[in-house]
């Protein structure tokens, strides 16, 4: 496992620093590229400072063709970790054209250079977004497909792309197989335990936990909670909040897996990563004011667009097959998302 190197795009964002740092961690070379649209390098030297070891930075674009052959052939990964991509729900509705060019033709490029560079080994980041709207409010990998916005439906597109990629490796039978992990994400939220890396959303959040973050340190003046007349326990909308960290080593395992025996003939499998429990937007609230002693002023305002009253993940697979489920506790969660907030209430700036 050591020595080898993966090759995380989108490295600086939220999610990819936390991964840039347990991978350091747990003895890989790491090399990034992010084009800095929506991250600063700040964070990858906070990575460097967490795990007192270096990484290399590439200030690329994933649709530069040019850019990525050259750090391909420098850094012969063995893995990629493909985490860019534009991940705004409402931008996307507005600007689609730019969510199918960065998220769809930016990964046809990546996987381009990965398959003339015979890397064909990927950890992606997908979405509970893809899944389609069904009666049930527990998800498995083996539901329907149904994403209903441009974000979630450039994330199903590339899914089917890398099944595509996959189902060719039988009629290619003299190269390398693709081996994939497509992480179905449920709702990342908190920071690293160190405090110094978590995220640092442009502009006022869209999301609920930094918002309420930014309300309890007094940057917002009041939370709006979207509806109180979901059928839910407390009428509120229920999510399947997943620690960072936990997140990011479900992708460790990921890579295990990959290397393992199980995925020796190649192969491309969805994994949902969820704590397989939902909380609701008021019990958020409470768990925030309780861990903080801060009080969260908020108000009830009609439902958004587009919401679902409740989903939250069946995360057997991946225990299964990744040897992986959540480790931390909302509780958890409230303290290391204030702690990152306290001690950064500008973000990297
Ligand atoms: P983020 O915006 O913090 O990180 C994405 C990173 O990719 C940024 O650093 C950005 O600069 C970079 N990037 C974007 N387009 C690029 C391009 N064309 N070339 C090079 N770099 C590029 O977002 P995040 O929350 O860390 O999300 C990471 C991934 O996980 C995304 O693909 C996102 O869609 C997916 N995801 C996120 C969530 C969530 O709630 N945060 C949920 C499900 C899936
Ligand atoms: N939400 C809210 N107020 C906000 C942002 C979100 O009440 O300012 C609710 C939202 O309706 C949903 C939950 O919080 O029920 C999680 O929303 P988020 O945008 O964080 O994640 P998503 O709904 O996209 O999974």
């Amino acid at each position: 496992m050591s020595h080898q190197t993966i090759l995380v795009t989108g490295g600086a964002g939220y999610i990819g620093s936390h991964a840039c740092v347990e991978l350091l961690q747990a003895g890989f070379n790491v090399a990034v590229v992010d084009n800095l649209g929506n991250s600063k390098y700040e964070s990858l030297r906070r990575v460097q400072q967490i795990t007192g070891k270096t990484l290399t930075f590439y200030q690329a674009d994933i649709r530069d063709k040019a850019a990525l052959t050259e750090i391909f052939a420098k850094e012969s990964p063995s893995t990629v970790m493909h985490f860019a991509g534009l991940k705004a729900v409402g931008e996307s509705c507005e600007k689609p054209l730019l969510y199918y060019n960065n998220n769809v033709y930016g990964t046809m490029i990546l996987l381009e250079v990965m398959d003339e560079s015979n890397v064909r080994q990927l950890v992606f980041s997908s979405s509970a977004t893809v899944y389609g709207q069904t009666s049930l409010t527990q998800y498995s990998e083996d539901f329907p497909l149904g994403p209903i916005n441009p974000y979630g439906r450039s994330k199903a597109m590339i899914e089917d792309i890398l099944r595509d990629l996959s189902a060719s490796d039988k009629i290619n039978p003299n190269r390398s197989p693709w081996k994939v992990a497509l992480l179905r994400y449920f709702n990342p939220i908190g920071a690293h335990e160190s405090g110094l890396i978590g995220e640092d959303p442009n502009g006022i959040p869209n999301n609920l936990m930094p918002y309420v973050a930014q309300v309890a340190i007094g940057k917002l003046p009041q939370l709006s909670v979207f509806g109180d007349d979901y059928p839910t326990p407390d009428g509120t909308g229920i999510r399947d909040y997943i620690h960072v960290v936990d997140l990011v080593k479900g992708h460790i395992n990921a890579i295990t897996a990959l290397n393992s025996d199980a995925f020796k003939d190649g192969g491309c499998k969805a994994y949902n990563l969820g704590a397989g429990k939902g909380y609701s937007v008021l019990e958020i609230i409470a768990a925030f004011e309780s861990v903080t002693g801060q009080k969260i002023n908020y108000k009830i305002s009609p439902r958004r667009a587009g919401d679902l009253a409740e989903y939250f993940a069946n995360p057997a697979l991946a225990f299964k097959e990744l040897n992986w489920k959540v480790e931390k506790s909302l509780n958890d969660i409230v303290a290391d998302t204030w702690n990152w907030q306290s001690k950064n209430p500008q973000g990297y700036n």
